[in-house]
């Protein structure tokens, strides 16, 4: 069994950031991505809010309930690939997670990301500098772990994603943090049960960023940490080289299958 058998954070036209290129995001041509590129898990993890949880007035998130991100429902299911409904979730500058407890039963998974930093006015206020975005980048996991949830069935989206925490800046942010600190939280992590997402592009990450990326996962590994692979793909060109990419993250961790986690 291979590593690179799934894909758990997969978006559809459903999730509207992907705009215009995402018109064909369609159920039934994701599943097709997952067949042509042998995958056996994929989960549909569109951003969501929960209604009936407080805290996201005023904000694009109101948008996202749970009509909308039922109307894919139901999936298109193939002998070889076994399609999930997920969602992504959310939690605001108050720490305030968008699901319900009692609607996390709803859900085959649920990605969480901490690291949202880019949705200024609903997870930060968007003017922090780099030293208080690494400071919010530990609080904000470390809250997360802290909460009663059942971590068998969550996953900790792009941890180090670029593109969501102000690009370059990002990565002075992501430098700032000690070792020391990702131990202490990928000690918990792993204590959880939790699984840990591998996303971002490294068919295009320069070598001397590579290793900043690197770092917390070698770091989450040691620490018994489970992994697994999410395109977070908002639309179907995205997938186009989505294996290689899941190929070299699992090569450059190397991971096996005693390192996935699986729902
Ligand atoms: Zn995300
Ligand atoms: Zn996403």
């Amino acid at each position: 069994m291979a590593f690179v058998d799934h894909d758990l954070h997969i978006h559809s036209r459903v999730s509207p950031c992907a705009g215009p290129e995402g018109d064909t995001q369609l159920p039934e041509n994701i599943l097709k991505y997952a067949e042509k590129n042998k995958l056996h898990t994929i989960c549909l993890t569109d951003h969501y809010w929960d209604e009936t949880v407080s805290g996201a007035e005023h904000t694009w998130y109101v948008e996202l309930h749970t009509q909308r991100l039922r109307s894919v429902l139901p999936l298109p299911q193939s002998d070889k690939v076994r399609f999930l409904f997920g969602c992504e979730i959310e939690m605001n500058m108050n720490n305030v997670l968008g699901l319900a407890p009692e609607h996390y039963d709803n859900f085959d998974f649920v990605v969480i990301p901490t690291n949202h930093l880019h949705q200024s006015g609903v997870t930060c206020r968007g003017n922090e500098d780099v030293a208080e975005r690494a400071g919010l980048w530990c609080s904000r996991l470390d809250h997360v772990l802290e909460q009663n949830l059942p971590f068998h069935k969550i996953g900790i989206a792009h941890l180090t994603d670029t593109g969501i925490m102000g690009g370059k800046g990002y990565l002075e942010s992501l430098q700032l943090i000690s070792d020391e600190e990702y131990i202490r939280l990928f000690r918990k992590a792993a204590n959880r049960g939790v699984g840990i997402e591998l996303n971002f592009n490294w068919l295009n990450t320069p070598d001397d960023e590579m290793e900043i990326h690197l770092r917390p996962y070698r770091i989450a590994k040691e620490e018994g940490c489970k992994f697994y692979l999410g395109s977070d793909a908002h639309a179907m060109f995205q997938f186009e080289h989505m294996k290689e990419n899941f190929q070299k993250i699992t090569d450059l961790l190397q991971l096996d299958d005693s390192h996935k986690f699986i729902i």
